[in-house]
């Protein structure tokens, strides 16, 4: 399986697993349709890897232009980025969230159908398991949605799981990614959000250089030892290398196969916070505020299935994280631009 589609490979764990891809030898081909990314991160990742990547700005929802692409490459699997993910704008925008998120993933199965592409990777999240009470979380637990945005991957893991039990030639691997952060030790990519952060460490980072004057902490009266909520963080470059873990799984047709993407170990806001602080010498800082409504109380993975099946395991520290993220946003204050 040497030749790869990456659909919303320009965003921030997208292009990261390209760069990881080429690093692996695989031949891969971007299509993105630049809605919430830019076409520079592709070209940082040719500049780091010297190599070029091919790219095309499609939108999924455009299927006669999805057609052309797969009747141009002969591809031997997709890894399915591509997708809207601000869980705000959902509850705003549902019907916006459903089609692009749901209807894309269904032209883009349709067409590897027609093309006898059978094989795929798909970025589901930890959003599934809903408003868990318990940590660690695995892959069995009880599957609920409390957004819009986390119905859009609980549906599509269900149409997956039908897609592949109705024909079994299909190999899905539904990778439910927890809280990837970071960036690539370079600091030449790494998250680029438009206009205010809605998550934590671009939001710390965005304090950190000044552009923001201070954090809101959401809830200090969680059942939790330090009382704010406890999250997986993940080194976005453990995430793509996930990615390279899942293809070769793949490879030995084992149907459809779900792993949790984490650590394992979960950090508080003011964890992160200190980690950040200490990483790299900054203040941050915060006040409390009241919970974000919607947010769970601890949410981190059990990560033993992934390590025994994929024999992977996520290797970078809080710290890193904390001083690959600074890294990249001090190198690129206004991100890609
Ligand atoms: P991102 O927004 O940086 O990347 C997604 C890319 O998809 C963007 O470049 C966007 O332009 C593109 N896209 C969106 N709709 C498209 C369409 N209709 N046609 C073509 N391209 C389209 O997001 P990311 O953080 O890299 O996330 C990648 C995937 O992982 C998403 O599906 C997201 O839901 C999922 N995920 C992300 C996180 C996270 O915290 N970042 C956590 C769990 C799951
Ligand atoms: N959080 C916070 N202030 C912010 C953004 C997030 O206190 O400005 C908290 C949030 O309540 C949660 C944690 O940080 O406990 C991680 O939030 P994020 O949005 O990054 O991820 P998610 O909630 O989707 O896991």
């Amino acid at each position: 399986m040497k030749s790869i589609l990456v659909t919303g490979g320009t965003g921030f764990i997208g292009s990261h697993t390209v760069l990881e891809l080429l690093a692996n030898n695989y031949q891969v081909v971007v299509m993105d349709n630049l809605r919430n990314s830019k076409i520079e991160s592709l070209k940082r990742v040719e500049k780091l890897s010297n190599m070029h990547v091919d790219f095309h700005k499609i939108d999924l929802l455009d299927k006669p232009a999805l057609s052309g692409l797969f009747n141009k490459y002969k591809f031997d699997g997709v890894i399915h980025f591509a997708g809207l993910k601000a869980v705000g704008e959902s509850v705003e925008k549902p019907l916006l969230y459903y089609t692009n998120n749901i209807t894309g993933t269904l032209n883009l199965c349709e067409v590897m159908q027609e093309n006898q592409v059978k094989n795929l990777v798909f970025s589901s999240s930890a959003t599934v398991y809903g408003n868990p009470d318990q940590s660690p979380l695995t892959e069995n637990e009880s599957l609920s949605a409390v957004n819009p945005y986390g119905q859009t991957k609980l549906t599509i893991e269900f149409i997956l799981k039908d897609l592949q039990h109705a024909d079994s030639d299909w190999n899905i691997s539904l990778l439910r990614y927890f809280n990837p952060v970071g960036a690539h030790k370079s600091g030449d990519i790494g998250e680029d959000p438009h206009g205010i952060p809605n998550n934590l460490m671009p939001f710390i980072t965005q304090v950190a250089v000044g552009k923001l004057k201070e954090l809101s902490v959401f809830g200090n009266d969680y059942p939790t030892p330090d009382g704010t909520g406890i999250r997986d963080y993940i080194h976005v470059v453990d995430v793509a290398i996930g990615h390279i873990k899942a293809l070769e799984k793949l490879r030995e047709k084992p149907g459809l196969v779900t792993y949790n993407l984490g650590t394992g170990k979960g950090s508080s806001v003011l964890d992160m916070i200190q980690a950040f602080e200490n990483a790299n010498s900054v203040k941050i800082p915060y006040k409390f505020a009241p919970r974000r409504p919607g947010d769970a109380a601890i949410c981190y993975a059990d990560v033993s299935k992934a390590e025994r099946e994929l024999n992977w395991k996520a290797k970078y520290s809080l710290q890193e994280m904390c001083r690959d993220a600074w890294n990249w946003q001090t190198k690129n204050p206004t991100g890609f631009d």
